[in-house]
């Protein structure tokens, strides 16, 4: 190990950090260390709160309850669906396949069902800290109005499909994570926008909806500029070091120096990482949404439709309708095929619903082969804190995370066993 002494204090007055990213973890990072003393700069290329952040166009959920990883049990019956069907919940881009072997090879081993139990607890334990870090957030921020307190659902139309989500109970039950099964009357009852087809739902009655998740990143960043920090539009190209310690990371915008660096890029952070000393398989899960003018009865609440793997947002501007994944290079075009295949099925379980598209847009989700993120001092740098790879999840834990970087900064025990969440896994 190299690099500073950490101390084992909460006031960090007079230190430095520099935060690359400012997406909801880089900013969660942010507002944490600062509230410790720390003088923070985020340095960013784009504007916090933006569409070129994954954390803006994202469902909006602030989940209780998604333990299950992407990689389940039988995934690899789905490979050759995945990469014959470019509109299905889980595909990959043929010309990508090759880059995407070691990042498979891994997924598909994490497929089990001992270690998705064993990623469903990580998922759980970081998921159970939630609501407190949001709460100090939410309050300081003064934004507590973007977070609506109530559940989330998942929708079933057949038996069958509901069956199907015997395994996922029982990892909500085995972590604690509270559910309600509702049958059809309850459904109508607590969703009336919704059609009368669904059979069975389970109700997530900890869970929030964020109404506007990229205003809300940018109001968490006019809040953490407010309070003093600086926040440098710029890539962070390279990083220098001083007597074997990252100390400067360099950008088109200027150099800038930290007694401390926290990499919290997104999916753009693996070859950054490799730099700071962890090498991790960091891939980009792509998603999209599509955003149609309001229903005459919106939603409640975050609503997954399982049968066929979508999901909406009652937006405060409209109705985002989102969709599951794709592997592909991060900056590949998009193919927006996939996210309009869904919009006759948000027709069909959502009443009056006018297909008028009114934006799309692709994100990233910053993913690891188990769905569990890295949050970890590096294993070769002290100074070096890395906070990416939320994958499904990284609304729901960003403030969370952020909390266990500041934690870590300041020496402080988190509460938390955080072996999980090492890069080298
Ligand atoms: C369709 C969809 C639906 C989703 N729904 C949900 C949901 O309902 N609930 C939930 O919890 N999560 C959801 N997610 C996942 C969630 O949006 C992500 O996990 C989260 O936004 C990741 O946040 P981040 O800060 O790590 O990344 P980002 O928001 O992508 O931020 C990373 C930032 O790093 C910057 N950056 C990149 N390279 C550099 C560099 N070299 N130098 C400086 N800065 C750099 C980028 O410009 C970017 O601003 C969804 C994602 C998608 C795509």
């Amino acid at each position: 190990m190299t690099g500073v002494p950490v101390q084992d204090q909460t006031s960090q007055d007079g230190r430095t950090a520099v935060v690359i990213g400012g997406g909801i973890v880089g900013i969660s990072c942010a507002l944490f260390l600062q509230r410790d003393g720390w003088t923070v700069t985020v340095i960013d290329p784009a504007e916090p709160g933006s569409p070129d952040q994954t954390s803006y166009g994202n469902a909006g959920s602030i989940s209780s309850s998604s333990v299950m990883p992407t990689a389940l049990p039988g995934v690899i019956k789905q490979v050759p669906k995945m990469l014959a069907d470019p509109t299905g919940p889980l595909a990959i881009q043929w010309r990508y396949l090759p880059r995407l072997v070691p990042f498979l090879t891994s997924f598909l081993r994490y497929s089990s069902r001992e270690n998705v139990e064993a990623s469903g607890r990580a998922i759980a334990a970081m998921i159970h800290r939630v609501s407190d870090a949001y709460g100090i957030l939410l309050e300081e921020t003064g934004t507590r109005e973007m977070v609506v307190p109530n559940g989330s659902l998942k929708v079933y139309k057949t038996d069958q499909s509901f069956a199907a989500s015997a395994f996922e109970r029982e990892l909500l039950e085995k972590n604690d994570c509270r559910y309600d099964v509702l049958n059809e009357d309850e459904i109508r009852q607590l969703e009336p926008a919704l059609q009368p087809i669904f059979k069975h739902a389970i109700f997530m009655p900890d869970s929030s909806t964020a109404v506007n998740p990229g205003r809300m990143v940018a109001r968490f960043a006019e809040h953490f500029v407010a309070k003093g920090g600086t926040i440098v539009r710029g890539e962070a190209r390279d990083v220098r070091f001083r007597d074997g310690t990252p100390r400067t990371v360099v950008t088109g915008a200027g150099d800038h120096e930290g007694d401390l660096i926290v990499l919290a890029a997104g999916a753009w952070s693996r070859e950054l990482a490799a730099k700071l000393g962890a090498r991790v398989l960091l891939e980009a899960e792509r998603g999209y949404h599509v955003m149609l003018p309001k229903p005459p009865v919106m939603p409640n609440r975050f609503i997954t439709f399982m049968d066929r793997k979508f999901a909406t947002l009652p937006h405060e501007v409209g109705l985002r309708i989102t969709s599951g994944v794709e592997y592909a290079k991060v900056d590949a075009p998009p193919d927006y095929r996939r996210i309009r295949s869904m919009i006759p099925f948000a027709q069909e379980s959502i009443r009056d619903l006018d297909a008028t598209e009114q934006s799309i847009w692709l994100g990233r989700r910053p993913t690891l082969p188990n769905s569990v993120p890295v949050i970890s001092r590096s294993p070769k740098h002290d100074n070096v804190l890395l906070a990416f790879g939320h994958s499904h999840l990284g609304l729901t834990m960003g403030p969370a995370t952020g909390q266990i970087i500041a934690d870590l900064a300041a020496g402080r025990d988190s509460g938390i066993d955080l072996t999980p969440y090492r890069p080298d896994r």
